[in-house]
């Protein structure tokens, strides 16, 4: 309460108790005078004035009391001064001023109950939460309920009387002079305002300002009703914040998404369930007509710019209304989704394919999180990923590995026939040789048949040796799977050895044979095994003969080495000189003027093929070993 509010509080209270203390002594006097005075005018219709005093401070009984009092006190004083027959002029004064009296009783009596019914509705509004006042066409506050005291901080007494725009500093959504306009035109306005609390607090309100009905000679009042609608203002502020945020996550993403209802298709598989539908696989299989029908019943009800794009739609009202409209009529993965509905999966997620409005093929992904069972299926969120790239992609990698599996053909074919020309080269030499001693043999005087008979055998092995080497050296060119057997390690080292005797014979070189393997089984391609060991003693045989080795010599040894066969190829040649070494089993790696540089990267392959391992030991000066370690077969 300000000082000025405290000031007129307290003339109040004087003012009430001045006229409390005031009136019973005009009522002596004006009974005094009236009584013991000659006077002949009607003193007793000075009693009005304690009357009008005490009006407002006493009840209606009090009033009524007090007025038939004075009634009574100007009756003693017309009987005490006139007796009981008075004068007719005397009678007639003391008859105006019971008159007077009575009237002036009658109104204070109306004031008052006027007043506490007016009191009983001011009471009424109290009862509100909403703000409410009345107030003069100026401003100026007349009434302020309880709910006008708790919102804005000011009580009754410190709010009646003031300015009510000073006081609220009130905000209007338009000019003052427009509202009054209207509030005057229509007798009412309603409208948003904002106005200040007592602590200095904004508030935000809805205003209904009415006219009180004007009455002639009466002033115009205002009921002014204002709920607060801040709270309920920040709340829509934020969830409107709240949606623009997620609107605009929803349109952004760089994942299409579309909402689906999907009630009636659990309602459907309810129903299919309930009717005694239990492999529903093989249903849907039998009745396609079903799934065609699911897809119309799930319809697309919302979706995000991402999504429109992707379907080559401009505006979200033209969207495909079902699923029906998107998915090509022969889309198997449908089944899948209908099985994940039905057994109340969580999640689905498939790769798919859809239409869009210019009838092009899709390829997507997409993923579902469906609400739990027992939940609303109505706004179900699809996120939808378009893999044209991808796939495209995929497929300029296929068609580039496509590409480069004809390079590597053509490249095997290459390969294929220098590996043939190079592998052949030694049976032939061989059937040249043996077919020279056959020959020679016959031309003998007598032929020698025996020895003949033995080149020839030679010369029939090499070539069935040579057919072999041309079929298998395809065939591993080709990637293809050797044909396998069981070998006894000894045995194939020894048959090698057989292929190339004669041609080691004639370079006059040495052969040792240390073969301990025993009965070591290995699974190998014979041929192909062979041909490694041939080719290993013929590059031996032949750096020797390069290099003029003294008292050549080649040693084949076996063993065995835990699980796995060794077989070494030693010689006492030149050796392989450090880079050679590094360098031997690459291809057309050579060192010899009429070598092709294929011998080790073939043997190298076929080892390999059948999951061993070939390498060189070799000291230059000295000679060199080719070690190579094949898996054993168990006992
Ligand atoms: P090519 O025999 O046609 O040259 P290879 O691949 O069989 O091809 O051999 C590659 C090279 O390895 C040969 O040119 C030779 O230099 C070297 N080489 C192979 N075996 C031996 C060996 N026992 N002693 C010394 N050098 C060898």
């Amino acid at each position: 309460m300000d000082s000025a509010q405290y000031d007129r509080s307290v003339s109040k209270t004087a003012l009430r108790r001045l006229r409390l203390a005031v009136s019973p002594v005009l009522i002596v006097v004006i009974f005094l005078l009236d009584t013991f005075t000659p006077l002949i005018s009607a003193v007793a219709v000075f009693y009005v004035v304690p009357l009008l005093m005490l009006g407002d401070i006493f009840s209606v009984r009090q009033v009524r009391l007090l007025f038939l009092g004075m009634i009574g006190l100007a009756s003693f004083s017309l009987l005490f001064d006139h007796g009981v027959r008075p004068e007719f002029a005397t009678l007639l004064r003391y008859c105006v001023s019971v008159a007077a009296i009575s009237i002036t009783g009658f109104l204070v009596m109306k004031t008052i109950r006027d007043r506490q019914t007016l009191l009983g509705q001011a009471a009424l509004l109290d009862v509100t939460h909403d703000a409410i006042f009345t107030r003069s066409p100026e401003g100026r506050i007349l009434f302020w309920n309880r709910g006008a005291e708790r919102l804005y901080g000011w009580s009754r007494d410190e709010a009646v009387g003031q300015n009510r725009h000073e006081l609220l500093q009130t905000q209007f959504p338009t000019s003052l002079e427009t509202i009054n306009d209207h509030l005057h035109a229509q007798g009412l306005w309603e409208g948003e305002i904002r106005q200040r609390r007592r602590d200095g607090a904004w508030l935000t309100l809805l205003s209904r300002w009415s006219l009180d009905e004007p009455r002639p000679g009466k002033p115009v009042v205002i009921l002014e009703s204002n709920t607060d609608i801040t709270a309920s203002k920040a709340a829509d502020a934020a969830l409107r914040a709240s949606e623009a945020r997620y609107r605009n996550i929803f349109n952004t993403l760089a994942v299409g998404i579309w909402e689906h209802d999907f009630s009636c298709l659990r309602a459907a598989l309810k129903n299919l369930r309930a009717s005694g539908v239990e492999d529903l696989h093989a249903y849907l299989t039998q009745h396609p007509e079903f799934i065609r029908d699911a897809q119309q019943m799930i319809p697309i009800t919302d979706v995000n710019e991402t999504a429109l794009r992707l379907m080559d739609v401009e505006r979200k009202e033209d969207f495909f209304r079902s699923l029906a409209e998107i998915l090509p009529s022969a889309e198997g993965s449908f089944i899948d989704f209908l099985i994940a509905v039905d057994e109340g999966r969580s999640h689905y997620q498939a790769e798919t394919e859809v239409l869009n409005r210019r009838g092009q093929i899709i390829p997507i992904i997409v993923a579902i999180t469906f609400p739990p069972p027992g939940h609303e299926a109505n706004r179900v969120q699809a996120v939808v990923l378009d893999i044209t790239e991808r796939r495209r992609l995929q497929q300029a990698i296929d068609h580039a590995k496509q590409e480069a599996e004809q390079a590597l053909r053509a490249a095997a074919m290459g390969e294929l026939s220098a590996s043939i020309a190079h592998e052949v080269n030694q049976p032939l030499a061989a059937i040249m040789t043996s077919s020279e001693a056959a020959l020679r043999w016959m031309d003998r005087t007598p032929p020698d048949l025996d020895e003949t008979r033995e080149a020839l055998t030679d010369v029939l092995q090499a070539t069935r040796h040579a057919t072999g080497v041309v079929s298998r050296v395809r065939k591993l060119v080709s990637r293809a799977r050797p044909e396998t057997e069981a070998i006894a390690v000894d045995s194939l080292a020894a048959e090698a050895l057989r292929l190339v005797r004669h041609d080691l014979g004639r370079r006059n070189i040495l052969v040792r044979t240390d073969l301990a393997a025993a009965d070591a089984l290995i699974r190998a391609d014979r041929v192909l095994l062979q041909q490694v060991l041939v080719n290993l003693m013929t590059n031996a045989a032949q750096a020797m003969t390069a290099a003029a080795t003294v008292a050549p010599t080649i040693e084949v040894r076996t063993r065995r080495d835990g699980d796995r066969a060794v077989v070494d190829i030693i010689d006492n040649g030149p050796g392989f000189d450090p880079d050679s070494a590094e360098r031997a089993f690459d291809a057309f790696f050579t060192t010899r003027q009429d070598g092709m540089g294929l011998g080790l990267a073939i043997s190298r392959s076929t080892v390999e093929a059948h999951e061993g391992t070939i390498k060189i030991v070799s000291e230059p000066g000295v000679g060199a070993r080719l070690s190579i370690s094949l898996p054993l077969l168990p006992a």
